[in-house]
């Protein structure tokens, strides 16, 4: 029976190690923390459940297709929660516009602000869905492993525009500013900025229209635990606090990995670790390694997050699951978060209240939350968050208590940050990123890290770092590409 070793189990690492023991390789994930998920962590403190990272659960069908392609049924592990509005969005003149699926709704709310953007709503969301089909649809889960394939692709990316930013497409459709910072900072999401980001990014926005946005009860966590669950039940493996040390070569052919000092071996080895440490650290001792790492390094990278998590000794039912709250500047505000040189004074947050859909996850008569600003990876701002993220957080909590949850300081029960130093450090993340390579055109599809190694026939990449990139539905989409790669080479006669 042929053997897999896959690195890290963050959603690509065991959406693939899934894939790959039902298909009859018998696989072990190592994950370097001591509990599964990378992004998706969950920290625990005084009866607070918090997801560390992914909260808006799109394209569930891609999750039900994983559990169906190995004969179980998604809804038998975890039960997805539908959550409307899909996100409130506020903005510091009092606007709020509640981004929901119903159309009229949406229509109303969009012509109270500009009656010629309804027609153009119209024509942005044709846009999207043409996108949604040919960008994810059809090329979604498909390796680009040759420039050939990127070249097929090439007609169809040149009639949607692709070279366009994703602000430059909504605002071509999409007179009102708000509305136009409504339908365009979706690419935010997978770390993507919306001035520079191709447009094929604006599909986010057919993709949540088509298949809502899920909660799963218990939080992301629940869902990981599902997929960790499945794994075992298919007969894989995973081990906790097993960090990669290295990969082990011999004859140009991946054998094996190092973990916790103990040469182990396999047939196959596939990373879900960022790509940079993979090639830097867990192959550095090869001139394959120096040479991939150091040309990746050297690559842009997208922004970093700070998060905050807290709990609150107070329900409040007047926040929505998901609200996005824009500070008073959006591209100047966005550029220095990609650029840096320095914090920006001002933020943006996105606010979780994961107990609007789901109480379990705070104890009774509380609230959790996590609120989040996009910033400045490590290499684009030189920012000590040892003194800055403490700082950082009081700002930002103060800003929240003065116009969203008053009372917030004296009600605050636990509260716990993560910083860019946190993405470098716990999640071997370069420059501390949030989403791994920036998902612009030139750093996309053929051109982002190959599912396979193209010198090392039995190394493989799955993730936010390979195609089509970060966010939930990217990454299980990454390792249904990889599957297919490996599954066909475990086939061929040795
Ligand atoms: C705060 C935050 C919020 C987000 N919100 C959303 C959202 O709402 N919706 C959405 O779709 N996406 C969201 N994203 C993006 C999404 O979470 C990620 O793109 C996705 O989860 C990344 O998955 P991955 O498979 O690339 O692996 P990762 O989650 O990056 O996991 C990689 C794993 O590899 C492990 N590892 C690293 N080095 C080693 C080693 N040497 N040995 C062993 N293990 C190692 C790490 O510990 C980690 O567990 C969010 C991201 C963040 C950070």
């Amino acid at each position: 029976m042929m053997r897999a070793a896959v690195i890290g189990s963050g959603f690509g690492g065991l959406s693939l190690a899934i894939r790959l023991q039902s298909a009859g390789i018998q696989t072990t994930v190592f994950e370097a923390r001591d509990l599964e998920g990378g992004r998706a962590y969950v920290f625990k403190d005084k009866g607070y459940t918090f997801d560390a990272g992914p909260t808006v659960i799109t394209d569930p069908s891609a999750l039900e297709e994983l559990f169906e392609a190995s004969g179980r049924k998604l809804s038998d592990y975890v039960e997805l929660l539908p959550v409307a509005p899909f996100y409130r969005l506020c903005w510091e003149d009092g606007d709020v516009f509640d981004y929901v699926n119903d159309q009229d709704e949406l229509d109303r709310q969009i012509v109270a602000r500009n009656p010629a953007d309804k027609e153009g709503y119209r024509k942005f969301l044709a846009y999207s869905q043409d996108l949604l089909k040919e960008g994810y649809l059809k090329l979604g889960a498909v390796p680009f492993l040759d420039f050939a394939s990127m070249v097929k692709a090439a007609p169809e990316l040149m009639r949607l525009q692709a070279w366009r930013s994703v602000y430059d497409k909504v605002a071509s459709y999409i007179q009102d500013e708000h509305l136009r910072q409504a339908f365009s900072f979706h690419s935010l999401l997978v770390g993507g900025n919306p001035f520079a980001t191709s447009s094929i990014y604006a599909l986010i926005h057919a993709l949540e229209r088509r298949w809502g946005v899920w909660f799963p009860r218990g939080g992301t966590g629940a869902l990981i635990q599902a997929m960790v669950r499945l794994l075992k039940d298919l007969g894989g493996e995973v081990r906790l606090n097993s960090p990669v040390e290295r990969i082990t070569m011999a004859n140009g052919r991946a054998t094996g990995v190092v973990v916790n000092g103990e040469a182990l071996a396999f047939d196959m080895v596939a990373s879900n670790a960022d790509v940079v440490h993979t090639y830097q650290r867990l192959l550095g001792q090869e001139p394959r390694g120096q040479k991939e790492g150091a040309k990746l390094a050297s690559r842009r990278h997208s922004m970093s997050l700070f998060v905050i998590y807290f709990g609150l000794k107070r329900v409040h039912p007047e926040v929505r699951h998901h609200t996005v709250l824009f500070g008073p500047r959006y591209r100047e505000l966005i550029a220095e978060i990609f650029k840096g040189p320095d914090l920006p004074d001002d933020f943006s947050l996105y606010l979780h209240a994961p107990t609007r859909t789901d109480p379990s996850l705070a104890p009774e008569g509380c609230d959790a939350f996590y609120v989040l600003a996009p910033v400045p990876h490590l290499a684009s701002a030189d920012i000590d968050w040892a003194v800055e993220g403490p700082r950082y957080r009081d700002r930002i909590l103060a800003y929240l208590e003065e116009r969203y949850i008053p009372g917030l300081t004296a009600d605050l029960d636990t509260c716990r940050i993560f910083t860019p130093v946190d993405f470098r450090d716990q999640l071997n993340a370069h420059q501390g990123s949030a989403f791994s390579l920036e998902p612009i055109l030139t750093q996309s599809a053929w051109f982002r890290v190959h599912n396979r190694d193209d010198q090392i026939p039995n190394l493989y990449f799955v993730g936010a770092g390979t195609h089509p990139g970060a966010g939930v539905p990217g990454v299980v989409g990454s390792a249904k590409a990889t599957a297919a790669l490996m599954i066909e080479d475990a086939r061929q006669p040795a």
